[in-house]
């Protein structure tokens, strides 16, 4: 059988561009005993990606060259060899930038698509949710009544990291690009919405729409964000330090110098990896289920049809071209 897949054909400087991949058809075969076929349907670009194109070994090895990329990714099972799942089976996997793949089983994970829809388990209910939950829960350790700025607020971690601490009781203030970012925002429970290309200080912006300045701020952005941030936080504040987009594709850009506010301010910083805290795994779903069946969260996805716009999906993440999670529809 022939699958379509993507390739990273250079590792770029600064911001890649469609001339960084390319298009191949691979012949994968058939499944053997043991062994299913599965049809990828949904395929994740995360910004964390960009990461892997950099040739380097980070907290993850970096993509091969001329090779199929990997990512998250939903399917369902064609053909089966394996007594462990039958066709239709939903199941989700790290084999993503292609069509389909045949799999002996390993790192195949079935999902239950009855309450969830199977792309949803790319987003707010799998790693996205997951994201924003550890970051809220373990390294911010959140409480109702304080308040928190949510930068990114309409991307995918963002908007779930507004809607978990509106349900968890806090006051959120959002910052995104855009006025119909900062409308998504506050349709999904944010108590105020700042479009940071809009404004000359974002500290002061952030303050003025919060009435003061914040408990907490949960950061996606880094560089001009992380700057104010400092400033707008109380004494006693918490980062989580979760990712710092605005420099992926300029790690030469300044670092801000107010560091000194984390002193003055006995701020508290955690940085962290998703998968380092798998523990929390069971506490997210239940907590996830719970506030989905009380209507206080909502998915939402941006989704781009066909995998040879897959690239174009990716590099949008960093002109802001989503809404909630980015996803590719294969
Ligand atoms: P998003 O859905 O938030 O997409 C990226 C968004 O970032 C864009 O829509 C855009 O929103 C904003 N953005 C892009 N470039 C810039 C820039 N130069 N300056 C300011 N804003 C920018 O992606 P994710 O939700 O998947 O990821 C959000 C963050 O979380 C990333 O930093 C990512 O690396 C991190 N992450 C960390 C994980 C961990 O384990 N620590 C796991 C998953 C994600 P806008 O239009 O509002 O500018």
């Amino acid at each position: 059988m022939k699958s379509r897949e993507i390739h990273l054909t250079a590792y770029p400087k600064t911001e890649p561009t469609a001339a960084n991949f390319k298009m191949a058809e691979t012949d994968i075969g058939s499944p053997g005993e043991g062994e299913v076929l599965v049809a990828n349907k949904f395929l994740s670009v995360d910004p964390y990606m960009r990461g892997r194109m950099s040739g380097v070994r980070t907290y993850v090895d970096p993509f091969a060259l001329d090779a199929v990329m990997d990512g998250g990714a939903v399917g369902q099972v064609v053909e089966s060899h394996n007594p462990k799942f039958k066709e239709g089976d939903w199941v989700n996997s790290m084999h993503g930038w292609r069509e389909a793949y045949i799999s002996d089983g390993a790192g195949l994970n079935k999902i239950d698509t009855t309450h969830i829809a199977p792309e949803d388990y790319l987003g707010i209910a799998g790693l996205t949710g997951m994201t924003a939950y550890v970051g809220l829960k373990r390294c911010i350790d959140l409480q109702a009544g304080e308040s928190i700025w949510v930068s990114a607020g309409a991307g995918a971690v963002g908007s779930a990291a507004i809607q978990f601490a509106k349900a968890m009781g806090a006051k959120v203030v959002a910052t995104a690009g855009g006025q119909d970012k900062v409308e998504y925002c506050l349709s999904i429970g944010a108590d105020a919405a700042v479009d940071y290309k809009a404004v000359d200080r974002l500290d002061k912006a952030v303050a003025e729409a919060n009435g003061g300045g914040v408990n907490a701020y949960f950061e996606n952005v880094g560089g001009t964000h992380w700057t104010a941030a400092l400033e707008v936080l109380k004494p006693k504040g918490r980062i989580a330090a979760c990712g710092m987009i605005q420099r992926y594709n300029d790690p030469g850009a300044k670092i801000t110098d107010n560091l000194t506010y984390i002193v003055g301010k006995s701020l508290r910083i955690q940085g962290f990896i998703v998968s380092d805290h798998f523990d929390l795994l069971p506490a997210f779903i239940g907590d996830l289920g719970k506030w989905m069946a009380e209507g206080k969260v909502k998915p939402r996805n941006t989704i781009v049809e066909g995998i040879e716009n897959m690239p174009d999906a990716f590099l949008g993440l960093f002109s802001g071209a989503n809404t909630g999670k980015m996803l590719v529809k294969v």
